[in-house]
């Protein structure tokens, strides 16, 4: 990730970068006790819109839920969030697309390990859209780190101190000379990238893992199961074998910073040299309802 842009917002206003601190002491920095989300914002001239903002909030309060960040629902509304995107965004004014990282921190210091009622700030930056994987086919490694569990620390929250699983499942793929990990559970079925969901097609049909597979819930995700169900393309939720990756006719991925992207090759075994079909057509679909979308009410002003 680049440096942030000048301008952060955090607490309830805007600083300059190299004081939007958070404090050593904070359960943010001890126990990894953050909840966040990354929103792109496409920039045309003096036009700037965000894809999907309303639900990279819910998002946010639900992952609060679960991790059980009560202060968040009770101080923060949708539109107070919109509005601190729209003062930090304005007053980074990028000339690029850019990526939006919003945080909920638990910056209360405490004894012991606990959170309800605990004390958070919140923090929003910029930062250019650069992708964290090849978009012009990428290899994948399945990961001997497996996915944590839901009963342990549940995927469907965006939780940072999860990310741990993410950094040595990604770590060792890089190690081995692949681009990123495709974790499995404990009973090898197939998850999702570090920061990425997958998606593969098997004669006609897209196949992802359904979201009780130890998945984050992506928003590109749910897009794309939209935009192909509207394009009348047969499509599966369930659980995927890893062996079905290695067979399958088309594998791709999608996340806010992964984007729609095809993957060439899973463990050592080739999937194809180009993008095939159904990814291309959805990719591009994807792409157009990123920036201009005026079907489905996902894009926001700001
Ligand atoms: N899975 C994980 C673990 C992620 O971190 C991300 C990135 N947020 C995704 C999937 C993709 O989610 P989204 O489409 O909402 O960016």
């Amino acid at each position: 990730m680049a440096d942030p842009y000048p301008q952060v917002y955090l607490g309830d206003r805007l600083v300059p970068a190299a004081a939007a601190h958070v404090s050593v002491a904070s359960s943010a920095v001890l126990y990894g006790l953050s909840v966040y989300t990354v929103f792109p914002v496409f920039v045309a001239g003096a036009e700037r819109t965000a894809f999907r903002l309303p639900d990279h909030f819910r998002r946010m309060v639900e992952s609060c839920r679960i991790i059980g960040i009560d202060r968040f629902a009770q101080e923060w509304d949708y539109e107070r969030f919109r509005t601190a995107a729209m003062e930090l965004v304005a007053a980074n004014a990028p000339a690029e697309d850019v990526f939006v990282r919003a945080t909920v921190h638990v910056v209360q210091s405490i004894p012991g390990t606990r959170v309800r009622g605990c004390d958070i700030q919140v923090s929003m930056f910029v930062y250019p859209a650069t992708p964290i994987v090849p978009q012009d086919g990428m290899r994948l490694k399945s990961s001997p780190w497996r996915r944590i569990p839901d009963n342990a620390i549940p995927s469907r929250a965006k939780v940072n101190g999860a990310y741990v699983n993410s950094v040595l499942a990604k770590q060792d793929a890089i190690d081995s000379g692949y681009d990123d990990c495709v974790f499995l559970d404990g009973n090898g079925h197939v998850c999702e990238l570090s920061a990425a969901n997958l998606f593969l097609v098997r004669g006609g049909t897209l196949i992802t893992p359904d979201v009780s597979c130890d998945i984050l819930d992506g928003i590109n995700r749910r897009s794309i199961l939209t935009l192909a169900a509207e394009d009348g393309i047969p499509v599966q939720e369930r659980t995927v074998d890893l062996t079905e990756l290695y067979i399958a006719d088309e594998v791709f991925v999608t996340g806010t910073s992964a984007g729609c992207a095809p993957v060439f090759e899973v463990d050592g075994r080739v999937i194809a040299d180009a993008a095939g079909p159904i990814t291309q057509s959805l990719r591009k679909r994807h792409a157009a309802a990123l920036r201009t979308d005026q079907v489905h009410g996902w894009v926001t002003p700001l």
